[in-house]
């Protein structure tokens, strides 16, 4: 049983890399205030759900998640639950209404509140910590990140553009960068502490401007990459229309940022990008995609594909599949088209594709980005790949796993390396998903 007013507490992250990071800052937050982080919910006196609003899947399973924290609840009069993230800044106040488990809501912009808004909990008050802060980029926080090999760095958060599909704009509000110094400093950290992987993360990374000196996302970019010549640099998530030249010749000038770029592209079709209101046609996208592979030979392009979105003609979704046999992604997230509630669809476009053709669309995207991912894999046998060794292998602990700079998954025999350890992998066959090898040659670098 919890001890009333413990000051343990369990964060339950959900969804993509920047609620991860924002867990880090949350953690960092309450630690300086006295708490600490339980080993797990079953010990925590405070369980905070941070959670995603981007799909419709990932609110249901918060939902289902908050049915198994009211039974805990009951068992535990002192257990205080909160809702942090986009869901609770995207539903305010009616999210109350989702569970009578939940306590208190913070938005993204409104971790340093926390603390207090605890406190309040456990007397009774339940806050919703929900306002907006466009200056607020948690500079001076030191995220507490799990694990030593792989470090993701916010350098930017919200997004000023409006896709139509999308409700990021209306839950973590306008693009604000963090100061290209602070970002310079945090990288330094992770260095001296041994990190072997950087990733740069925000929702429009590539649009990032350095609030003081104006620096670009390149500048930035080659800077880190100059501050961490022994790791690995990896950006997410760009924009089409943000990728410039400069950039991608900082990625193939410097040797340690990674020869991968995702760049969303969600269709094919310029009538569909443009009801999507993405910002450019399908022509500048194929010129990106031009620049990007003359200019670094072997880089491996990645993306997400909308399937069935408002008013998609057969036409349409032909040329999603034509730009896919076209451009051969190394990989791609693929998904069906499911309206999210105050975005700028919901209010102007009609979700007039009915499911089974969504899904019918959505399975001939599959079945054909597959099928291009196998033969890049199966391509690679044969061949040596540098590889970041991550973690053990999920199938086996005589196994390690990690990825190539192209960000391409690898199994191999363990042998005497360890996580963190660079090293040749001979790969001896392929899945459409994964790499698998032996060493080859001895460490690169430790
Ligand atoms: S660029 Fe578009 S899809 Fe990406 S976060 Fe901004 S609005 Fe959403």
């Amino acid at each position: 049983m919890r001890r009333e007013g413990s000051k343990a507490f369990y964060i339950h992250t959900f969804g993509c890399q920047m609620n991860q990071a924002d867990s880090a800052i949350i953690t960092s937050l309450l630690q300086r205030e006295g708490y600490h982080p339980a080993e797990n919910e079953n010990d925590a006196g405070i369980i905070l759900l941070n959670t995603c609003a981007v799909r419709e899947n990932a609110v249901d399973r918060i939902e289902h998640y908050l049915q198994h924290l009211q039974g805990m609840k009951k068992r535990d009069k002192g257990l205080i639950v909160g809702v942090a993230g986009c869901v609770p800044q995207f539903q305010r106040e009616e999210m109350f209404t989702m569970s009578p488990a939940i306590d208190f809501l913070a938005g993204p912009d409104t971790y340093r509140t926390l603390p207090l808004v605890i406190e309040q909990a456990r007397a009774g008050i339940r806050l919703a910590s929900l306002e907006f802060n466009a200056a607020e980029t948690y500079e001076g926080i030191d995220p507490v990140r799990e694990g030593l090999i792989s470090a993701v760095v916010p350098v930017m958060r919200g997004c000023n553009n409006m896709c139509a599909f999308c409700v990021v704009p209306f839950t973590r509000g306008r693009e604000r960068s963090h100061p290209f110094k602070s970002v310079i400093v945090e990288v330094q950290k992770l260095v001296a502490s041994g990190y072997r992987e950087i990733t740069l993360i925000g929702q429009n990374v590539n649009s990032y401007s350095d609030p003081e000196d104006g620096h670009n996302f390149a500048d930035l970019l080659d800077a880190v990459s100059s501050e961490a010549p022994m790791a690995r640099i990896r950006f997410t998530t760009s924009h089409p229309k943000d990728i410039s030249e400069a950039l991608v010749r900082t990625i193939a000038e410097r040797r340690n940022i990674c020869n991968h770029i995702h760049l969303p592209v969600q269709s094919g079709s310029s009538r569909m990008l443009d009801l999507m209101n993405r910002g450019h046609t399908i022509e500048e996208y194929r010129e990106k995609i031009a620049l990007i592979r003359s200019v670094i030979p072997g880089v491996a392009l990645s993306t997400d594909i909308i399937a069935g979105f408002c008013g998609e003609q057969e036409e349409d979704h032909q040329a999603t599949l034509e730009l896919l046999s076209a451009v051969r992604f190394d990989s791609a997230f693929m998904f069906f088209y499911s309206e999210r509630p105050g975005t700028l669809a919901a209010r102007t476009l009609e979700d007039d594709i009915p499911e089974a053709v969504k899904k019918r669309r959505l399975q001939e995207i599959i079945d054909l980005q597959n099928s291009i991912s196998d033969k890049h894999y199966q391509d690679t046998v044969g061949t040596v790949v540098e590889v970041l060794a991550e973690s053990e292998s999920r199938r086996s602990s005589e196994q390690l796993m990690g990825r190539t700079d192209t960000n391409r998954v690898v199994v191999f025999e363990r042998e005497h390396y360890q996580a963190g350890d660079r090293l040749n992998v001979l790969i001896s066959s392929a899945t459409s998903a994964t790499l698998i090898g032996r060493p080859e040659h001895g460490v690169v670098q430790h």
